[in-house]
């Protein structure tokens, strides 16, 4: 199969061809013809698979026909984080090369400046997380009855986030006569009724087990007290001890411990940055463009933040904590062992995790191995024997210090000198489920201005299956 077998339009095969790409990969191959003949599509797949193109693809084929009008977008792509939402204006500006189609991203944390200019000119493409979106439309700023395309992107991830009552204001708010794209990356029976709800008679595509983690990535377990000083003692022994440790992402299940393990390590002479829902769009835009270009070696984060996010080539993913959804555990070291590259993931497993750690071998369905002794889950205040991460952290000085540098080679001289963020509001990264207003901001950026995300490409791992 090539592209040129799938019906996109000339200018958006140029655009593609000039990306590289040369041959469409399987989720873009099923979707594709379907998208061009208008029809709604369920989309079962997830980030890393060429999921965004086969929904950017043929939008762009199909908007070179018609014009935006002022404040009414023809199309709108729903997605849940400012990261993803970026990603995907990224993906329009760069297929869309020979298009002169207005594409706006409304999203959360920045700036009002160009919001009303932007809404004013028309957008082909309105790319929105949905509690900004819907803030706007209460304002006025936007009418949604020109919509001819809909996208509701990481429709699990919405649901995990709360969105879904947003979304379903917003689908009765574009007409009923629109084409409806649906992805997911798992389909859980409460996603299954909504997407039964908003789509009519549509083509189902699938790619890939949502449940199943890569045959690249060696999975490792290690046992940790459970005191988060005791904690960060055996992730920076596994730091020190990592092999080939290019870049890491450490995961952490609330934005209080991400703001506490980034100054921690940030104390150690590592090369450090953060990563969680609360901070500043600058920051984190700053930050992930660091990591991606290697200015940043580790880049500590919470779920929300990072998921979905295309950071080809990461070496290690850690677990700082057992992530509460076994779910996520599949995404976290899911960043990892992409493009059929290798990749090592460490969870840190303490005794009080048994539930969670059970969990994930449940979805996965295979035993982690246990680097060193496995941790004695246990009823409170009964460890039995001595885990043997706890020995490894009481060979190492306390985290109160300053002075027991790392002997990896691997850390950078210098530590990022960007200031610690800070977490605000709950400990959990989870926005609220109800109510909207979670940021008082909300902004407008054409994706003509300069834009830190994309730039490198690389081969998904399908790809390189033969
Ligand atoms: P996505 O699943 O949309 O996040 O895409 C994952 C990665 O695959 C991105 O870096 C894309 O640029 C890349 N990609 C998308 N389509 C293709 C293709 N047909 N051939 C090779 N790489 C692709």
């Amino acid at each position: 199969m090539t592209f040129d077998e799938l019906g996109l339009s000339e200018k958006v095969l140029k655009s593609v061809e000039a990306s590289g790409y040369t041959k469409p990969t399987p989720i873009q191959a099923q979707a594709i013809p379907h998208v061009l003949k208008r029809r709604d599509v369920l989309g079962i797949a997830q980030t890393g698979t060429g999921k965004t193109a086969s929904f950017t693809l043929p939008m762009l084929s199909m908007l070179e026909k018609g014009r935006a009008r002022a404040r009414m977008p023809r199309t709108l792509i729903l997605e849940p984080t400012r990261e993803l939402a970026a990603q995907v204006a990224e993906n329009f500006k760069k297929y869309g090369i020979y298009h002169k189609l207005n594409v706006a991203l409304l999203i959360g944390g920045v700036s009002f400046v160009e919001q009303n200019k932007i809404l004013d000119r028309g957008a082909d493409v309105l790319i929105a997380t949905p509690g900004r979106l819907l803030d706007h439309f209460e304002r006025g700023r936007l009418l949604m009855n020109g919509v001819e395309i809909l996208v509701i992107d990481e429709a699990d991830r919405m649901l995990d986030m709360g969105f879904v009552p947003d979304i379903e204001r917003i689908v009765k708010l574009v007409p009923f006569t629109r084409q409806t794209l649906f992805f997911s990356a798992t389909m859980p029976k409460e996603i299954e009724t909504i997407a039964a709800k908003f789509l009519q008679n549509p083509v189902s595509v699938a790619v890939a087990a949502a449940a199943s983690t890569s045959d690249t990535i060696t999975q490792r377990a290690v046992s940790a007290p459970s005191k988060d000083y005791e904690k960060r003692q055996v992730l920076r022994s596994l730091l020190e001890g990592a092999e080939g440790l290019k870049n890491a992402i450490i995961f952490c299940n609330r934005k209080v411990e991400v703001a506490n393990i980034y100054r921690s390590l940030q104390r150690h002479g590592y090369s450090v940055g953060a990563l969680h829902g609360d901070m500043d769009q600058k920051s984190r835009t700053e930050t992930l463009a660091g990591f991606k270009n290697n200015d940043i070696q580790l880049l500590v984060a919470s779920d929300v933040a990072a998921r979905g996010l295309d950071i080809p080539d990461v070496s290690h993913v850690f677990n700082f904590d057992v992530p509460v959804n076994a779910e996520d555990y599949v995404h976290r070291i899911g960043r990892t062992g992409r493009a059929g590259r290798k990749g090592s993931s460490f969870t840190i497993v303490t005794p009080k995790d048994k539930k969670g750690f059970d969990a994930i071998e449940k979805l996965i369905d295979q035993k982690i191995k246990w680097q060193g002794d496995d941790v004695e889950f246990s009823t409170k205040g009964k460890h039995g024997k001595k885990p043997v991460a706890e020995k490894a952290a009481s060979k190492t000085s306390t985290d109160k210090t300053s002075t027991d540098r790392p002997a990896n080679n691997n850390t950078p001289e210098k530590a990022a000198q960007s200031p610690a963020p800070q977490p605000s509001r709950s400990q959990n990264d989870r926005p609220p489920r109800r109510g909207r207003g979670r940021d008082n901001q909300v902004d407008l950026i054409l994706t003509d201005e300069s834009h830190p995300f994309g730039g490198e490409e690389h081969i998904p791992a399908f790809m390189r299956a033969k």
